[in-house]
Order: structure tokens, then C-alpha cells, then sequence
């Protein structure tokens, strides 16, 4: 049987892919905050399992507090590709050098900056070199 999966309860589809909530602008994933030709991935929230254009749809859609996506759970899909609407695991996305490794497209590498407000931080290697003041 063919079936191309995660087909959400009720509600049109899109182009395809997981569904992205908040204010978007279009169909790739620009939302009112982040809307040039780069801003074409969304994140997946680990607090509510939706995906959101940024962080600042999740909190105007939301009446919780963001939960960045877990270090132990990079290896699943989170990040969602508004071009191909394919799907990406955190490992994928931060390994990609700001270009989808699907169809091509360029992502903002702006978003590398504040990359831990989607994901929590690798833990360093060297536990005990951390200072405490
Ligand atoms: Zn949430
Ligand atoms: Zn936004
Ligand atoms: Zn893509």
C-alpha cells in the first residue's frame, strides 16, 4: 500500500510535509519575523512536537515556554526544509553548512547564531573545565 505518511488528522495539506503553525507567509516556511529569500526552514519544538518558521511564532502561538530540542535526540528529523519539504535531523542541519543536503537551497546562516534557542547545546567534551564563579 502506498502511503507517504504522517497524514495529520482532518485539515488540507499543503505542498506536502508536516503541517508549520504560526503567522507564515507563504508556503516555504517565511513567517511575519524572518520572511527573505533564506528563511525557508522550520523547527521543530520538543515542548508541543510542531513545527514553528522561529521562535518567536512559537511563543506568540503558544501558551508555554519553548523547549529546545534535546542534545540526545539530534539523530531525529526536526528541522523542516520550506523548498522540498523534506525533513532533517539536527545532526543533518548543523552539518550542512547553511544549504539543504536534499534539494539545494540556501538556508540563512543567520540562524546559527541563536541555534540554542532550537537546540539544546552539545555538552563539552571536557566536563570538569567548566568554571563555576
Ligand atoms: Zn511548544
Ligand atoms: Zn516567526
Ligand atoms: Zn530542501
Amino acid at each position: 500500500m502506498a502511503d507517504d505518511g504522517g497524514r495529520g488528522p482532518g485539515g488540507p495539506r499543503g505542498p506536502g510535509g508536516p503541517a508549520v503553525h504560526g503567522p507564515t507567509v507563504d508556503d516555504q516556511t517565511r513567517c511575519v519575523h524572518y520572511a527573505t529569500v533564506l528563511d525557508v526552514v522550520a523547527l521543530r519544538f520538543w515542548c508541543c512536537d510542531r513545527y514553528f518558521p522561529c521562535h518567536l511564532c512559537h511563543a506568540t502561538s503558544s501558551d508555554h515556554e519553548a523547549v529546545p530540542w534535546p542534545v540526545a535526540e539530534r539523530a531525529r528529523p526536526a528541522v523542516l526544509c520550506g523548498v522540498c519539504r523534506g525533513e532533517l535531523s539536527v545532526d543533518e542541519y548543523l552539518g550542512c553548512g547553511s544549504t539543504c543536503p536534499r534539494c539545494g537551497a540556501a538556508f540563512n546562516p543567520g540562524c546559527a547564531r541563536h541555534a540554542d534557542l532550537y537546540f539544546e547545546p552539545a555538552p563539552t567534551p571536557w566536563p570538569a573545565g567548566r568554571s563555576v564563579l
